[in-house]
Formats: C-alpha cells, structure tokens, sequence
C-alpha cells in the first residue's frame, strides 16, 4: 500500500558551529517522503517555485515518489534557514520566506485520494485539513506539527485532532499544548483531544508512543556525531508511516517496530547536511541498525 504524504518542500540553508550550506532540498514532506520510500510506494503533496533546482526533481523521481500532486508555481519556493547551536540541539529560525506557499491550496489527483495511509507532515493546520477533505476512507491518518502552528493557529489544529489517528508531536510542543510537564500526564490529556495514538519526540532521546496497546518506549539510535539533525523528526514519522504502509496486520500489532524503524531511518538524516546522507542509504543499512538497537535493548 502507499502513502500520501502532504507538508513542506523546501529550500533550506543550514548554518552549523562547523558549516553552512545554502539552498539544500528539505522540507517536511521531502524528508518524510524520502524516509517512506524506502518501505513503500510514495505520493507527494506539494508546490514548489520557478527557481526549485531540476537534479531535486530528479531525486525525488530515483526514489519513486509520485510527483504528481507536486504543484509548479509561477514565484520563490519556500526557504527557510537555520541554526545549530554547539550542542547541536538548538536551533534558531534566521529566516522563513514563504514563496508560493503563501498561496498554495493542494489538490489532490483523482487517483491519490483513496490512498490508503496519509501523512500530514508539517505544514499549516488548515492546509492539512483541506487535504483531509479530499481524501476517501483512509486506513490510517498520522498529523505532525510544530510551535508555530501552536501559537498562531491553535483552534485549526485542535479541529484537525479529531479527525486524525495519530498525532506526532515534540516534548516542549507538548508541554505547550497542555501545559503539563510531566510526559505522561501530556499524552493522557492529548488522548482526551482525540487521537488514539500519541508519539512524543525527545530528540535524540527517542520517543514515547501510548496506543491501545499502552506505552512504548522507543530508543534513537546512538550516533557519536550529528552532522545536520534538520528534518529527523519528518525522516521519523516518514519512515514510521512508509513501514506501516507495507506490514501486514493491525496497526497495533506493528507500529512498536515501526517506530523502531522510523527512529533508525532518522539516524541516517542527522549523518549529513539536508537529504545527502539519506539518499545514500540503501534499505539494508536500515535493516543492519534495527538490528542493533534490537541487540542494544533486549533485556
Ligand atoms: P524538523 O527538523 O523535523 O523540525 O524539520 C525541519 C524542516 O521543516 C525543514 O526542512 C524546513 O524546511 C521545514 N520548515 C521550517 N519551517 C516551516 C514551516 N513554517 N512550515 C513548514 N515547514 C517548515
């Protein structure tokens, strides 16, 4: 089965205490849809500018994601900048320019919307609802956020965690939500919202699902070095949601691994600047870290 996935595509210039690197291809749906494709079949919601470089179509194209739904407008893509901290955890919006985001409405093809598992990467709460509009009985539908939408469009967001599964969100996004520190006490009140299953991100601490099944603590994978970590929560529920798409059974019975591996996929993004690491990654080095994580938390 494939996945429909929906959210930014990007321009991203990234400054680190050891680097910078200009105008790299990001944006949560490209690094959620490039982490998916390594599972299942991919289709992409988007727009891009007049000025988004040809070899990024080409790459989305080696991975097979369906570039249909992926509009060309007339103006600037969307490009936003960052930058690290030291501790390479911290980080700073330098600059957001919107583009032709600013008047971009997604419309998805005939064909895309019976797709079974959709994805709402981060993207405006009233563009992930407008692409929930379109779609036909989906199977299982996961929404990602960040602060902004926290702080500038709350009651869309709200809204829209009555109409999804699951609902992908950060330790400090959390806290913002429900103004409960404790984790715990955060997924039970986020539970009360409506969806039924709650994944909060702890950066490169892993994550924590509660579900029908009760909690699941998912490890990050150990990495001595994080070159760039942008987009390693998007590579995440990418790689979470294309596992998915592809497992047979409930979604029960396999979103533990799932996560496990969605988590491992991430490792590879925070390897490299924007997506050079992860499209370097074959399927089986995905396979030879799930591995190990399996090894490092038996007990
Ligand atoms: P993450 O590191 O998982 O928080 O995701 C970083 C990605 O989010 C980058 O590739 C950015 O292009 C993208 N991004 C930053 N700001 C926004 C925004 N306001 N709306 C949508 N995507 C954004």
């Amino acid at each position: 089965m494939s996945v429909l996935i929906v959210g930014s595509t990007a321009l991203d210039s990234i400054k680190t205490p050891n680097a910078e690197n200009p105008r790299l291809l990001g944006g949560s749906a490209s690094h959620a849809a490039v982490a998916a494709s390594f599972f299942s079949p991919v289709k992409l919601i988007g727009v891009v500018g007049e000025d988004f470089p040809k070899k990024y179509l080409q790459l989305y194209k080696r991975h097979n994601i369906d570039v249909e739904g992926l509009q060309l407008l007339p103006g600037k893509t969307f490009h936003w900048s960052g930058e690290y901290e030291l501790n390479m955890n911290n980080r700073r919006t330098l600059l957001t320019e919107l583009g032709v985001f600013e008047t971009f409405t997604p419309v998805l093809p005939p064909l895309h919307q019976a797709t079974p598992f959709v994805l709402l990467a981060n993207i405006a709460p009233a563009l992930q609802h407008h692409v929930l509009d379109q779609v036909k009985r989906p199977k299982f539908v996961v929404a990602d956020t960040m602060d902004l939408w926290l702080n500038i469009a709350l009651e869309d967001l709200v809204k829209l965690l009555k109409r999804i599964d699951g609902f992908v969100l950060n330790d400090s996004e959390a806290q913002q939500l429900t103004k409960e520190d404790n984790v715990f006490a955060a997924l039970k009140k986020i539970h009360k919202m409506g969806p039924k299953y709650v994944i909060i991100k702890k950066g490169s601490h892993g994550s924590i699902l509660s579900g029908p099944g009760g909690i699941f603590i998912c490890p990050a994978y150990p990495l001595k070095t994080v070159v760039d970590p942008t987009g390693a929560g998007d590579s995440f529920v990418g790689g979470m949601m294309g596992y998915l798409a592809t497992a047979r059974g409930s979604i029960d019975a396999n979103i533990r691994r799932a996560m496990i591996y969605g988590s491992v996929t991430a490792s590879f993004c925070c390897e490299g600047f924007g997506l050079t690491r992860t499209t370097k990654t074959k399927r089986g080095d995905i396979d030879q870290r799930v591995k190990e994580l399996e090894k490092m938390t038996k007990f």
